[in-house]
């Protein structure tokens, strides 16, 4: 099922709840407050209500919410309830922390594959995940994976995500300091921690 009319900002906060719940399922709990929640979480308790309110109604009113129900709508709604393969396109420094790191399960997500050019990377395992040459890419539509991760050079991101495409994924993080031109029906996700960093000094309380 697609939603219509829900807030970008809404889906962004999503996996920010479930996180939240996984962490209170983790130490047993099995019901919590919209405002226990929001404490987990570092929001609002109306802004997980509203949220909430798109997808119908969640919890009962004074009971609170069944931490592993809820948890469970939460990847439904994300489609996070089936498993998400996704294929890491350059495997330098970033790659590799990215190949390394343990965290994409909890959410359904998988590294499935990783692609690099330089022979000497080639063939290594990381993780599970045997390196391929990047040329064998368009392999990647036969293994039904939809979604990448590219961590190339700038210079090298747009003819990746041109690949990509071609090999039918639908979805990238995209981790190369550029605007990668896509057709609409493809979702980029652009992260750069520079840019996040940069909005912390406005915070900052004046000294
Ligand atoms: P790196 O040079 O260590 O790694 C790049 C890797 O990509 C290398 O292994 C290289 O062989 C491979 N590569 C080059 N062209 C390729 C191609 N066409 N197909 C497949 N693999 C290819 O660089 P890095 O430090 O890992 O950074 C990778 C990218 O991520 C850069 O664009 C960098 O600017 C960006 N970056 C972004 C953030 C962020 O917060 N968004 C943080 C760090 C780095």
């Amino acid at each position: 099922m697609r939603y219509s009319r829900i807030p970008d900002e809404t889906i962004r906060r999503l996996p920010i709840y479930l996180r939240g719940l996984i962490l209170a399922s983790d130490q047993g709990k099995k019901k919590i407050s919209s405002s226990k929640l929001a404490d987990f979480v570092g929001v609002y308790p109306w802004q997980i209500r509203k949220d909430f309110s798109y997808f119908g109604d969640f919890g009962t009113r004074g009971v609170g919410y069944n931490v592993e129900k809820l948890a469970k709508e939460i990847k439904r709604i994300l489609k996070l309830n089936v498993d998400q393969k996704a294929a890491l396109i350059g495997v330098g420094n970033l790659g590799m922390a990215i190949l390394a790191f343990p965290g994409f399960h909890i959410y359904g997500l998988n590294i499935a594959a990783a692609f690099d050019i330089n022979p000497k990377k080639i063939g290594k395992t990381i993780n599970n995940v045997k390196i391929e040459c990047a040329s064998k890419l368009n392999a990647i539509k036969k293994r039904k994976i939809k979604l990448a991760v590219i961590a190339v050079p700038r210079k090298a991101a747009q003819e990746t995500a041109n690949i990509l495409l071609k090999a039918g994924v639908r979805g990238i993080l995209n981790f190369s300091p550029c605007y990668l031109v896509v057709p609409k029906k493809v979702k980029v996700i652009t992260i750069d921690i520079a840019m996040d960093m940069a909005r912390l000094p406005y915070y900052m309380p004046a000294v």
